[in-house]
């Protein structure tokens, strides 16, 4: 029996409502659909800290950031920790890995257990991006979704007739700063854009520290972001309303038109694994390393546990496993994706990659009852006060009813984090009665039972994953060093190149 080949396709803060597999009202996409009309949308995926670089981190080695050690942005992917791509490597796949990496801010996390890799230097660039390979960086010509696609293809056509593979393709886009191609510049006419139901949301009832946060589009979106200035007329508090509304059309437009590409480019790849004989046993992945708000509660960005920012799209096909048209509402985290990938490939994570705290969720896929499988999904947001979005540093759980949220009040000495503290505050959504997430129930006497309870799921999930809540300014902080001083220097003499 010929084995399962994997294509792991991810994008880069792409939520889950900008897909209409997911019931967007806001665009339009055929070609991820079709892999959700051809096998499973999962609707519960949920990232571990929502972050990039983190999240990549998590679902490379199948662990937390306390143990991969990428807490933040500015934090290296600690060499020890092994990736399911090194053991795919090992036993016998063909590996390569395109566009956005993204760990290690300096470079110093070059992508390991690939055959063939090309990046994109830190977050990279839509036009004409510099992209670093082993022999060093080399600028490209055209636009980055369209490039990485092209690797992607030209690598898949190198291959042997009988060779496994596995494959990253990830995209830059649509991350900030949302530069379309010139192609769909044509797309979503000023005004044309649904606004959400959410956006005039005053947060009134939420904690101090995520009121005090600076994502609102209102306030915090620039003139970088907009690609112009802000008309005189849309300044000032009292045309705060106009100015939300002029600002969403044009920052949904470019996110939505840079959406389109991956879309299209999506397209491509289906067709390629289709035309060369691959789509029955090759399992094929389109996700994002975390969700986004696209004006939702007044903002943009993520690093919050509200689902916009929590949730991963992911959708799976994989012919030969997976009958078509299914859904999924099992919890998942992106620590379970390592364990999965191996699955599907007939390697034990346990035995194989056994430092993952993930597990393989294709028997949930099956059918098959899975004994204590997470009724909850367990979150860690460490960059506390960040520069720029200053969120406060948190922990929290989503179980399928409720979400409880600690901002704990302090950083651990992660780099970013600033040292400043903040009064420490809870917040307490029930998703059943309030989906939308408006009304934050913590201190809500009838709730006490249910907080109660919460907060020891809260405790037993921490000890779960060995992470330690913080208890003050003398927690003990994650040993996350010394770095392989071998590597280091390896990867710091190719980037010099
Ligand atoms: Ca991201």
């Amino acid at each position: 029996m010929p084995r399962t080949n994997i294509v792991f396709v991810m994008s880069d803060d792409h939520a889950a409502h900008a897909i209409s597999a997911y019931g967007s009202r806001v665009n339009s996409t055929p070609h991820l659909d079709r892999i959700a009309q051809q096998g499973v949308r999962m609707d519960a995926v949920f990232c571990t800290n929502s972050i990039c670089s983190p999240s990549r981190a998590s679902i490379l080695t199948g662990t937390y950031s306390h143990i991969n050690g990428v807490s933040s942005i500015w934090t290296e992917l600690d060499y020890r920790v092994p990736t399911f791509a090194e053991v795919l490597q090992r036993a016998g796949y063909r590996t390569a890995m395109f566009g956005k990496w993204h760990l290690g801010e300096h470079g110093q996390s070059l992508p390991r257990g690939f055959d063939t890799w090309k990046i994109f230097p830190g977050q990279g660039d839509y036009l004409d991006p510099d992209m670093v390979d082993p022999e060093g960086t080399r600028t490209m010509r055209g636009y980055a979704t369209d490039i990485v696609t092209d690797l992607s293809l030209e690598w898949l056509d190198g291959l042997g007739a009988d060779e496994p593979f596995c494959m990253l393709v990830h995209h830059k886009a649509p991350h900030r700063p949302w530069v379309p191609d010139e192609k769909h510049k044509h797309l979503y006419a000023d005004g044309s854009i649904p606004e959400p139901d959410t956006f005039f949301d005053d947060n009134e009832s939420r904690s101090k520290a995520v009121r005090g946060i600076r994502m609102t589009i209102a306030d915090d979106m620039g003139a970088d972001d907009l690609k112009q200035e802000i008309p005189e007329h849309l300044r000032g508090p009292q045309n705060r309303e106009a100015r939300m509304r002029w600002k969403y059309q044009i920052y949904m437009r470019d996110y939505l038109q840079c959406v389109q590409s991956i879309d299209d480019n999506v397209g491509r790849l289906l067709d390629r694994l289709q035309e060369k004989g691959l789509a029955e046993n090759t399992l094929v992945v389109y996700t994002s390393d975390q969700g986004f708000f696209l004006g939702d509660h007044g903002w943009f960005d993520k690093r919050l546990m509200f689902d916009q920012s929590l949730q991963m799209p992911m959708l799976i096909k994989w012919p030969a496993a997976i009958p078509a048209g299914s859904r999924c509402d099992a919890i998942i985290t992106n620590v379970d994706f390592a364990a999965t990938f191996l699955d599907a490939c007939g390697i034990e994570a346990a035995t194989e990659l056994p430092t993952s705290q993930g597990r393989s969720f294709l028997p949930l896929l099956r059918g098959e009852q899975v004994e204590e499988w997470p009724d909850a999904a367990y979150y860690r947001y460490w960059e506390h006060d960040d520069p720029i979005h200053a969120a406060p540093a948190h922990y929290g759980i989503r179980t399928a009813d409720h979400k409880l949220i600690h901002y704990y009040g302090a950083g651990l000495g992660v780099p970013g984090a600033s040292d400043r503290v903040f009064e420490p505050e809870w917040e307490l959504y029930d998703l059943k009665a309030d989906p939308a997430e408006m009304r934050n129930v913590a201190d809500d006497p009838a709730y006490a039972d249910v907080r109660a309870d919460l907060e020891d799921k809260l405790e037993q999930y921490q000890r779960r994953y060995r992470d330690e809540p913080y208890q003050g300014p003398d927690t003990p902080r994650p040993d996350w060093g010394p770095y392989d001083q071998e590597t280091l220097e390896r990867v710091r003499r190719i980037f010099a190149r």
